[in-house]
């Protein structure tokens, strides 16, 4: 069977990965000059299948009014004149209620068990190396108040199965010593021994790799123009090598017996081009990397702060400290005065957490952006057109959800049965419902 998978991210590489593993032949089409260059370049490096808290919760319609106006808050809606964003903060919206929250969480955590087991397998069968650390998660906490809610979030995922354990200072302390020097404001946290770290960026290039070696043809500086149609079935692609359509040439007609969509948060306008209409918005982020001057003194267990929701992860020789979302369209700018704002608060927040640790004076700054559905699940299905599939929306947790997202989807696509209860489906999503249904 030939299938065409359209984008190479960590998404598209793991889809890829596991069609080439039940036969297929695939191609792989990117804009990009190589795999993982968009937003699974420089994340936050967490494998969190215990912390996936969707940031819909019945909390977060009043945060975001407060947030509005700072330029560093955590969640911030910079409202646009377009429908799309709009309807996707209703669809939103919608989700900020008990109920959804609960159903939601069990979604995502049974989506991260069973993509953990399949990342673990692919590391196994093919030895990438990717800075991976199997130290868990801590979430640290400096509010009194926050740390209380924290024992009540725990509880809730202990429920779905998840080891999320409430920690005292000390003990958080000897989880991590390297955050000694900030000990004093820390007032306890949470751990996750499960969890692990990695680059994400890594991983999906040495992936991509071996799909090429195993026969994958990789059609990197490569656009998607257009999805052709007849009736409702797809009869081929068009990509436009970016090099020969500079010189007049005409696009490249891709057929195939399946189409997949995995171009993050570009799948929505490319799928609406053919009637598909996908909840996913665009979630911009920012993460700041570091050459460590005292690699002893960094820590090894990646790191959640919550006072400004940022992640802090080793990888290798470097620290990546990341976070924030900011929802106002396709901006990719770092050098706005917003962005500079939220970059800057990166780098100043590590030289508090972590004082003289990396070299902060010369930070590489990165912005991605999140393919954010409304429920923070991934759509991974067929839709309605014939021969096209979906594989996008995965949010704040694209590399948590990767390896399994890809598997999932390979599975489908070959006739098999994904072996876990996951059954989010393309179809009730075109639909506008948003919640998962449990197959
Ligand atoms: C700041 C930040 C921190 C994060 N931290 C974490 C974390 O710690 N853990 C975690 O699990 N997740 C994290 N994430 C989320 C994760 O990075 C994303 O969910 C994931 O990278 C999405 O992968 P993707 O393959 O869907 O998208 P992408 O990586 O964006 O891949 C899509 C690909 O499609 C291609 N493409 C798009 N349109 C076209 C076109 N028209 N023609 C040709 N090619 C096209 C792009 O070039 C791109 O390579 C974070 C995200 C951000 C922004």
């Amino acid at each position: 069977m030939k299938t065409v998978v359209l984008g190479a991210g960590i998404i598209g590489i793991s889809t890829a990965w596991h069609l080439l593993e039940r036969g297929h032949e695939v191609t792989v089409v990117d804009r990009q000059p190589d795999a993982a260059l968009e937003t699974s370049f420089a994340n936050a490096g967490q494998i969190s299948v215990s912390y996936c808290e969707p940031w819909a919760n019945r909390d977060a319609p009043l945060k975001a009014l407060k947030w509005m106006f700072s330029s560093t808050a955590p969640l911030l809606f910079r409202p646009q004149l377009d429908w799309q964003q709009w309807r996707w903060g209703l669809q939103f919206l919608g989700q900020c209620n008990d109920a959804a929250f609960e159903r939601n969480v069990a979604q995502l955590v049974a989506l991260g068990a069973y993509s953990h087991a399949a990342l673990k397998d692919v590391v196994r069968s093919t030895g990438i190396d990717y800075h991976r650390l199997e130290r868990g998660i801590a979430h640290y906490y400096t509010d009194p108040k926050s740390f209380d809610a924290a024992a009540e979030a725990a509880a809730l995922m202990r429920k779905y199965g998840v080891q999320r354990k409430v920690v005292s200072r000390e003990e958080l302390l000897q989880i991590e010593p390297a955050f000694r020097p900030f000990g004093h404001r820390i007032v306890g946290g949470t751990y996750t021994p499960s969890d692990e770290s990695g680059d994400a960026r890594v991983f999906t290039q040495a992936l991509a790799r071996l799909c090429a070696a195993r026969g994958a043809r990789m059609l990197y500086g490569h656009d998607v123009v257009r999805l052709e149609c007849t009736g409702n079935t797809i009869t081929s692609v068009a990509v436009q090598d970016q090099l020969t359509g500079a010189t007049g040439q005409k696009p490249l007609q891709l057929q195939a017996d399946a189409y997949v969509a995995a171009c993050g948060s570009y799948t929505a306008p490319l799928l609406r081009s053919v009637g598909v209409n996908l909840p996913i918005y665009p979630g911009k982020g920012y993460s700041a990397t570091f050459a460590l001057k005292q690699p002893d003194a960094a820590p090894l267990v990646s790191t959640i702060d919550d006072e400004v929701k940022c992640a802090i992860t080793r990888l290798g020789n470097e620290l990546r400290v990341a976070g924030t979302i900011e929802l106002g369209g396709y901006d990719l700018s770092l050098d706005t005065p917003l962005a500079k704002a939220r970059c800057q608060m990166l780098a100043d927040r590590i030289e508090q957490v972590l004082p003289g640790v990396c070299d902060t004076t010369a930070p590489n700054y990165w912005t991605g952006l999140r393919p954010a559905t409304p429920t923070n699940i991934p759509l991974i299905g067929r839709t309605k057109v014939n021969k096209l599939w979906v594989n996008a929306g995965h949010g704040t947790l694209g590399w948590t959800h990767g390896a399994g997202s890809g598997k999932a989807l390979a599975e489908l696509i070959h006739g098999e049965r994904p072996a876990m209860a996951f059954g989010f489906h393309g179809f009730e999503a075109e639909r506008g419902r948003l919640t998962a249904r449990v197959a």
